[in-house]
């Protein structure tokens, strides 16, 4: 069924067959998954006769048992689109994961090749949301997961990780503090043990952005099989750039979609080092004072910020980087004026597409795609306190 044909080191271009691989084993590298794309025969007409979460199985390592993530609606945002001045706008909803958030397509493939590697534990560093979603996936597959959290991480994905029966430490500081204890608590283990930790985190193995792709396919469906003109996307670690980048491509080679969109990355300005790389041409650096409310996107030194930053270089399209007032602002006009409920990372989304509007980036008559990555309840006080700020 699959076309899947190993991964290969985005580092050192090193072919991997083995399935239980997370990291390029001779450097170290990300691993990216490659497929036999001459065995893929699909049609429009093919693809549209099929149901379920993981109808695009082909262009997929494999088919995970999962919890009803993906197939998530495409909402037409009309007044946002007479704001922008552009034909449609429209916001793959991605609060409709079983979790909330994008994460779970990801952490649905993870779980599936941890079981596959015989592994007992989904381990992250996470700003919070994967932590729930491998916390969900790990209970649902029969395993363990333990999450590293910064300590400012929301209540609801600290709840949650519990609720689901994970195992949490709480590390003081940011999300690279949180990292580094994930790194020392693993490095200290004895060996034999770490053998039962897979890593759970984005572009800690290839799942995290593989199983985004499908966001795409489904938008290109969603929109009688044309591709977007713009895809404004919040940009963290950057898995669901990559993904949706790669996607793209794929489904334009594959001649399922006539043409691929131009992928804007959009960062909050006081932790923006993938637009920072955008706009200089060079690599990511690492962002020395990450501080924004905006927690799930305070990645300051992201592991896909490379693959996010190449895959907006190659679709002509561009970064944004936005006031976190500005994009709580945003945040909530979606809610007064489209009645969604979007998360802050998509209020930096939304905040940048207005940028990118008093930039001259759109046509007035571009289909533009905003992803939600989330559900707006994670994040209610943090909006609700910007407008009792504002007196209202
Ligand atoms: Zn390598």
């Amino acid at each position: 069924m699959t076309s899947f044909e190993g991964f290969v080191c985005t580092d050192c271009g090193q072919t991997v067959t083995d399935e239980g691989a997370t990291r390029c084993p001779d450097c170290g590298g990300t691993l990216d998954a490659s497929y036999d794309y001459d065995a893929v025969d699909l049609t429009r007409e093919e693809l549209a006769d099929r149901d379920g979460d993981w109808k695009y199985g082909q262009l997929l390592p494999f088919t995970p048992n999962g919890i009803g993530e993906g197939t998530t609606p495409l909402i037409e945002a009309p007044r946002l689109a007479d704001e922008l001045g552009v034909g449609r706008v429209l916001i793959k909803n991605e609060a409709h994961n079983p979790t909330g958030t994008v994460t779970d397509r990801g952490q649905a493939l993870v779980a599936e090749a941890a079981v596959r590697a015989e592994a007992d534990t989904l381990a992250l560093p996470t700003t919070g949301n994967g932590g729930q979603s491998a916390a969900a996936y790990a209970a649902r597959a029969g395993l363990l997961s333990r999450a590293f959290v910064p300590s400012r991480t929301n209540f609801v994905n600290k709840a949650m990780i519990n609720v689901h029966g994970g195992d949490m430490r709480v590390v003081e500081g940011r999300y690279g503090d949180a990292r580094e204890a994930y790194e020392t608590e693993r490095e200290e283990m004895p060996a034999a043990d770490r053998e039962d930790w897979f890593p759970a985190g984005a572009f800690d193995s290839p799942y995290r952005h593989e199983g985004a792709k499908p966001l795409y396919y489904e938008t290109v469906e969603q929109l009688d099989w044309e591709a977007p003109d713009a895809v404004v996307v919040p940009v963290g670690h950057g898995a669901v750039a990559a993904g949706l980048w790669k996607a793209a491509r794929e489904f334009a080679d594959l001649g399922l979609a006539d043409d691929t969109p131009r992928v804007y990355a959009a960062q909050p300005e006081d932790c923006a080092p993938v637009v920072e790389a955008i706009d200089s041409g060079g690599d990511p650096e690492p962002w020395e004072y990450p501080d924004t409310v905006v927690g799930s996107l305070e990645i300051a030194d992201p592991e896909g910020g490379l693959p996010a930053a190449e895959a907006v270089r190659a679709s002509g399209g561009d970064g944004v980087a936005v006031d976190d007032q500005d994009a709580l602002d945003s945040a909530a006009t979606v809610a007064q004026h489209e009645g969604l409920e979007i998360s802050i990372a998509c209020g930096v989304a939304t905040a940048g597409a207005w940028d990118l509007h008093d930039e001259g980036a759109f046509d007035d008559d571009d289909t533009v795609v905003i992803v939600n990555t989330g559900t707006g309840n994670k994040d209610a006080d943090i909006v609700r306190s910007r407008l009792m700020s504002q007196g209202l």
